[in-house]
């Protein structure tokens, strides 16, 4: 058992971390950067490293500054939180290397599905329905086009180390073509370091569907059903739920199966999510995620997990503290992502917090490192609270949402709180009708 873990993360989910570990009696660690000396991890975890200067490359994706932490607390484990080094599998390594425990899957599950190729092809084999497209990565303009020929446009150009939004472009047809193979390629090699790029047939009018799978590493594996995270800016999540507001029961229980049968298969170890595009009543796998994820507290909330304790538990040894038959839906949830920016251009807006009052009451969670006086560094992700509510169905969430956003107080940044009560009054927002490309389209038509 441990006695003793570091969480290499800072924010709201170095905090999520932190409590679950008070709760099973294990003291944490903290580490930051010099930028990061007065954050709410820091003050709130037993004991504080500082690991580097405020670039995150300096500190928070410092390998030996974070193993070194390590070392001279005592830590025996490492929660990586998400984003940072939570899927880098050479981390991982190094980790396991120094006879320490990452809090997560193993380097190879991470490294499988970082490769969107590799994951596209283990998931194809696992028996997991995807997104229709090349087979394998497409090495110059002239395959691209028949490719795009073969599939029919629109298409989508990603680059296979892609994420965060990062590396896709869309042809909507041949002329497209080579401006978007060339950028996607190019974004790839800047952002990734790797310009190899597949094409995948664009949907156009899909949801976004994930499932949440669990493993415990032995070859035992559940699902917890769907997040519907179709709302969206620039292929980022801006609005989370869960149960999906399009899915059914049955639907749930097959595609849940699929995808618990296919991480069991894999001796899969830990949380993971498994998205999909779903249009027509089908299911088309895009990519797997080796990590905690930023909404899963709405899973938490619908199922009454606690998937950072499960995730800590796995990693002991033991073995998960739920089958499937235990896990039972009860009423929904929705999370906002608030995050410091200015509309209506989302340009990021670090900046002294000179108020903070964070709403309460009944099926109400607010995940946030703010307090008051705390001034938000401009280096790093502009993410500073999510909200989640939760009712015993979709319309009660959303009322509880709508009266949580109406107390809560950010005064000294500007915030995407305006955003959410402004979608809120949308009709289709409150039916739940959307697909990916709605709130683009609702930003072009109203901010
Ligand atoms: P990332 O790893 O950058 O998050 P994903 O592959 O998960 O990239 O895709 C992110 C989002 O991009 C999806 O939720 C969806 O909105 C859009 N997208 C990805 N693939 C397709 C596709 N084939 N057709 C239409 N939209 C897509």
């Amino acid at each position: 058992m441990f006695d003793k873990i570091l969480i290499a993360n800072r924010g709201e989910i170095a905090l999520r971390v932190i409590r679950a570990a008070r709760e099973m009696g294990i003291a944490s660690v903290a580490v930051h950067s010099t930028a990061d000396a007065d954050a709410m991890h820091v003050r709130m975890a037993d004991e504080s490293v500082c690991i580097g200067p405020p670039q995150g490359t300096s500190s928070y994706l410092s390998i030996p500054a974070i193993i070194s932490a390590c070392e001279i607390t005592g830590a025996q484990a490492i929660h990586p939180g998400y984003g940072f080094l939570s899927e880098n599998a050479n981390f991982v390594q190094i980790v396991e290397d120094h006879d320490l425990t990452f809090i997560g899957p193993t380097a190879q599950h991470i490294r499988t599905m970082g490769d969107k190729i590799t994951a596209k092809d283990t998931m194809k084999e696992l028996g997991v329905p995807c997104v229709p497209g090349s087979d394998g990565g497409v090495p110059d303009l002239e395959t691209a086009k028949k490719v795009g020929e073969e599939i029919g446009y629109p298409v989508i150009i990603k680059a296979t180390a892609g994420g965060g939004g990062k590396g896709m472009k869309v042809a909507q047809t041949a002329d497209d073509m080579e401006m978007a193979f060339r950028t996607a390629r190019a974004e790839g090699k800047s952002n990734f370091g790797n310009d190899e790029v597949y094409i995948e047939k664009y949907l156009t009018t899909p949801r976004h569907i994930e499932i949440q799978v669990f493993g415990d590493g032995k070859g035992k594996a559940v699902h917890l059903g769907e997040r519907d995270c179709s709302l969206q800016r620039r292929h980022q999540k801006v609005f989370e739920e869960a149960p999906g507001p399009s899915i059914s029961a049955e639907e749930r229980a097959k595609i849940g199966k699929v995808c618990a049968d296919a991480v069991a298969k894999i001796d899969y170890i830990g949380a993971g999510t498994i998205e999909f595009l779903y249009e027509n009543g089908e299911f088309y796998f895009i990519e797997m995620n080796t990590r905690l994820q930023v909404e899963h507290p709405v899973t938490e909330a619908i199922f009454g997990v606690d998937l950072v304790r499960e995730q800590i538990r796995v990693a002991e040894g033991l073995p998960m503290s739920f089958g499937q038959d235990d896990l039972v839906i009860n009423g929904h949830a929705i999370e906002v992502r608030i995050n410091a920016e200015k509309l209506p251009n989302f340009a990021p807006c670090p900046g002294k917090i000179t108020q903070y009052h964070a709403p309460g009451g009944l099926g109400v969670r607010m995940d946030s490192a703010l307090y008051d006086g705390y001034s938000i560094p401009p280096y790093y992700d502009s993410l500073i609270g999510k909200l989640i509510v939760h009712g015993r169905d979709r319309n009660e969430a959303i009322a509880r949402l709508s009266r949580a956003l109406g107390e809560l107080i950010v005064d000294g940044v500007d915030t995407t709180v305006p955003l959410f009560d402004a979608l809120l009054a949308e009709p289709d927002v409150q039916t739940g009708n959307y697909n990916i490309h709605w709130l683009e389209r609702w930003l072009d038509d109203n901010m």
